[in-house]
């Protein structure tokens, strides 16, 4: 059984070990050692990553009591010098300190169990069997955990071999009979958890709730702790700075401003397309129609208005044909039941760098360039 270093101390960042096995399967390289700072992946927190005499460790997993460290090439001597990437396992113990304070006042205040972990790259979640989280209930927490952390309490790990934790006050019922390890956070939290886990709450820094949303019956709540969340807190903040300089506004006065620029591009838009139905019916009763056909390439209408067009200009032709180059797309019809536009697109388009087909009846295409368009759009016309 490997020794495990990260529990004695989670904050070794470098040691020395001694390799007593090497496994290479399926062009997989896996050490152990007889001591590790490495945590193996396990309980939500992703494993630590380093170096082991300079090779990368690239993933460390336990099985049976064995802890195997997959590295990229094989160490030349027994004895080896471990380095940890500290700054990754520093950010997976404020997560995990942080996810233990966050579950354990759901606990404590509304009885919430926290029935699932996941430490991932950009955010932490647990899913609180709350069916329905009000922002009251969220908003306390997040301030009761924060709480929490300005106590600076002291984050005890207890382990018992025999498994008796008869007088330790778990939050959640521990699902094996030996050698448990309970974190303990004064009164905030008390836990079974095999993770790593920093000295005193205080230096999760923050907890920082970002979202939740409803999952199979509970409440799943994405949160950031420590570092994340200040870098969280500085892309948001470039977000607000960005958003000042476009409304030239002061922050308090940003979402005032965006609402009203919104109702006024909502009355825009409305009356705009009221004026594309108006233009739309001006040029399609005036359009010159020879012989049941239509045929026209607009430079200055886009294609919204084009099929406000073609609504009326289809029941006045037998073949007819509109393009837009400001959006650089064709809509055709036909009545001709000798032929298909759908295949005649499908077949032809992909020819002028377009994209695009149909029924039988109709059929519509976007090109890359307006030349794409008008040649194709030549060919067209001379097929109907
Ligand atoms: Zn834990």
């Amino acid at each position: 059984m490997t020794e495990k270093l990260y529990y004695s101390d989670p904050y070794i960042k470098e040691a020395k070990a001694n390799i007593i096995d090497i496994i290479e399967e399926n062009g997989k390289i896996e050490i152990v050692l007889d001591r590790t700072i490495f945590y193996p992946e396990g309980g939500g927190q992703p494993s630590d990553m380093g170096y082991i005499d300079d090779i990368p460790v690239v993933h460390v997993r336990i099985k049976d009591s064995v802890i195997y460290h997959e590295v990229t090439e094989k160490p030349e001597t027994k004895e080896v010098i471990c380095k940890l990437d500290f700054k990754r396992r520093f950010d997976h113990m404020q997560q995990h300190s942080g996810e233990h304070v966050l579950a354990g006042t759901f606990y404590r205040l509304f009885k919430g169990n926290n029935k699932g972990f996941r430490l991932g790259e950009n955010y932490v979640t647990i899913d609180i069997d709350i069916k329905v989280m009000t922002d009251e209930i969220i908003e306390e927490a997040e301030r009761e955990a924060n709480k929490s952390i300005y106590e600076d309490i002291e984050v005890e790990a207890i382990f018992s071999e025999n498994g008796n934790i008869e007088g330790i006050p778990v939050r959640k019922e521990v699902s094996v009979d030996k050698n448990i390890r309970v974190i303990k956070m004064g009164d905030v939290d008390c836990c079974a958890c095999g993770g790593t886990h920093v000295k005193r709450t205080g230096e999760i820094g923050i907890i920082k709730i970002l979202k939740t949303e409803a999952y199979k019956g509970m409440t799943r709540v994405y949160f950031n702790c420590g570092e994340r969340a200040l870098k969280d807190y500085e892309q948001k903040n470039n977000i607000i700075k960005t958003l000042k300089k476009i409304y030239s506004s002061e922050e308090d006065l940003i979402i005032d401003k965006a609402l009203r620029q919104k109702s006024e591009l909502d009355e825009v838009k409305k009356s705009l397309s009221l004026m594309k139905k108006k233009i739309a019916e001006i040029i399609a009763r005036s359009a010159d129609i020879k012989d049941n056909k239509y045929f026209f390439i607009y430079d200055d209408l886009d294609f919204e208005t084009l099929l406000l067009m073609e609504d009326i200009l289809k029941e006045k032709t037998d073949s007819l044909v509109l393009g837009s180059l400001i959006d650089k797309r064709v809509t055709a019809n036909t009545k001709d039941i000798d032929f298909n536009m759908g295949r005649f697109f499908k077949e032809n388009i992909n020819n002028y760098r377009g994209k695009g087909g149909g029924p039988k009846d109709k059929a519509q295409g976007v090109f890359d360039d307006e030349q794409g368009l008008k040649d194709f759009a030549e060919l067209l016309k001379s097929k109907i």
